[in-house]
């Protein structure tokens, strides 16, 4: 975006093909079912991150303008810790599991659950954490023994040159490897047979994925976007709320799949948290958001077309911001009072730097327009009393609540959506979880068939009395 052209070049189709049947065969010659290999891969992983930390702050600098602080906690520190805690707990989760609640006529067959990896897989990464979303779930994919084709963003595009570097680097090449780029190429990615793909992005795209998984029955998983609705009863504290919403949607300039959507205020409270707004913008850009270098751009031209679209479209008041430059690919953070939440501010995903409040009578109006939008976001936020949190978490659904806060997820807790925000979790021992198969294994001696001749025919005299 902002820096020189980076060198990025399409995978040829024919590099795609040769990529996935090396990565094939190498999981069929069983190299990574190894638990060993799989850590030393895991090691390797972790020293090229960190050899090439300046490269991860300047790509994200030059893709998005990305602060270094949120490309040094975001990207760095969140792939460093990802890896050790995969790597300190590996030894445990691949242990085969006792089955549980087994009656004893079965415990004699030691029945146990083996964790076995999936096969050849696939991960397609998105722009706006372009590191943590795409090598993320590949570590995971890597812990569980499975080999990986991985395909960064293409609207990142200096950002998926580092991840391919950082990867030829470290991995194995037979049994991982990157694939670069666009529409095109993921759609030749998708026309081959996977054993479970890995998607990171928006609905649309989501939907294209599962057709293509169908016909070969490979499972997926969608991380997908979300209209999070921000909740807040009148028992809130209005500064909180503030503060808490507006890093909600600065952080990387809004472009946050966690980041609230719009907020639904009460009535009593909406002139003191707008004021707190206010107060808390001057606080953490006292120069303003454009001459701060706090403060990221929007990913490219495309992405900035349809937000400025989607603020010409809205019927709301403009309270704060509102400033745009194209050149610069700038949008200020925006506050927008909103009349309806059929606002285009409310009903689309802004994935920016939007903060429309919709005033409210009470909970239980806010609680029922929520439902109403999307009913499955991928995250929700309450701000109130236990209580009315309380009735709030119950009268909902989400992929994650954060009560009283801003986007957070803690990252080792599962994290993915329900319904139209996706399926399947990751992070922390789920990302082992979900890239393996659960297999039971039962074995039973030759000295237990007087008890086993039971179920063999004739079966005369075998019938229960009733
Ligand atoms: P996107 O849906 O545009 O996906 C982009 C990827 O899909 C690219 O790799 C592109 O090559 C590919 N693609 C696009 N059109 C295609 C087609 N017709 N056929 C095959 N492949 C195609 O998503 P994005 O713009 O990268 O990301 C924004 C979305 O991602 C937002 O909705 C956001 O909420 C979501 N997101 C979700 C999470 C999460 O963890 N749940 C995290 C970040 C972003």
């Amino acid at each position: 975006m902002t820096g020189d052209h980076p060198n990025l070049h399409f995978s040829s189709l024919d590099a795609i093909s040769a990529s996935i049947s090396t990565t094939r065969k190498s999981f069929l010659e069983h190299k990574t079912r190894d638990v060993e290999f799989r850590l030393i891969q895991l090691r390797k992983l972790y020293w090229a991150i960190k050899d090439h930390e300046a490269d991860i702050i300047r790509a994200c600098a030059q893709d998005l303008r990305k602060p270094r602080f949120e490309a040094e906690i975001a990207e760095i520190d969140w792939l460093l810790n990802d890896v050790v805690f995969t790597t300190r707990n590996l030894h445990k989760w691949v242990k085969d599991e006792k089955a549980p609640d087994i009656d004893l006529q079965f415990k004699l067959m030691g029945p146990k659950i083996r964790k076995d990896p999936l096969g050849c897989v696939l991960v397609i990464g998105t722009f706006n954490f372009p590191f943590q979303l795409t090598l993320g779930p590949a570590i995971g994919a890597i812990a569980a023994g499975n080999t990986v084709v991985i395909k960064p963003s293409e609207n990142a595009p200096h950002s998926a040159v580092v991840i391919q570097k950082i990867c030829e680097a470290s991995l194995d090449p037979l049994c991982y490897s990157v694939v670069q780029g666009g529409v095109s190429e993921t759609q030749a990615l998708l026309a081959e047979r996977w054993d479970k793909i890995f998607f990171t992005g928006g609905a649309n795209v989501g939907r294209i994925i599962a057709k293509a998984a169908a016909p070969y029955l490979t499972p997926v998983v969608l991380e997908l976007g979300g209209i999070n609705p921000a909740i807040v009863s009148k028992t809130a504290d209005p500064r909180l709320v503030a503060r808490r919403m507006l890093w909600g949607k600065t952080v990387n300039a809004g472009q946050l799949c966690t980041s609230q959507n719009y907020l639904l205020v009460d009535k009593s409270l909406v002139p003191r948290v707008v004021e707190e707004f206010k107060k808390a913008y001057k606080i953490f850009y006292p120069q303003g958001a454009k001459k701060s270098p706090d403060y990221s751009r929007i990913i490219n031209k495309g992405h900035f077309q349809r937000l400025k679209s989607m603020l010409d479209n809205s019927k709301g008041e403009i309270l704060l911001g509102g400033a745009m430059d194209e050149e610069e690919l700038f949008i200020e953070p925006t506050i927008v009072l909103v009349t309806s939440i059929e606002d285009s501010l409310c009903t689309e995903e802004s994935f920016g730097p939007f903060i429309p409040i919709l005033s409210v009578e009470n909970l239980d109006e806010a609680i029922s327009l929520a439902n109403g939008v999307q009913s499955t976001p991928l995250g929700l936020y309450p701000f109130g009393s236990k209580a009315d949190i309380a009735k709030i978490i119950s009268s909902t659904r989400s992929g994650g609540v954060s009560c009283n806060d801003a986007a957070l997820h803690i990252p080792t807790l599962p994290f993915g959506g329900v319904g139209e925000s996706g399926h399947g979790a990751y992070r922390g021992r789920s990302s082992f979880d979900v890239w393996v198969h659960r297999r039971p294994i039962t074995s039973s001696p030759g000295w237990l068939e007087s008890i086993l001749a039971v179920r063999y025919p004739p079966y005369a005299g075998k019938l229960s009395k009733l």
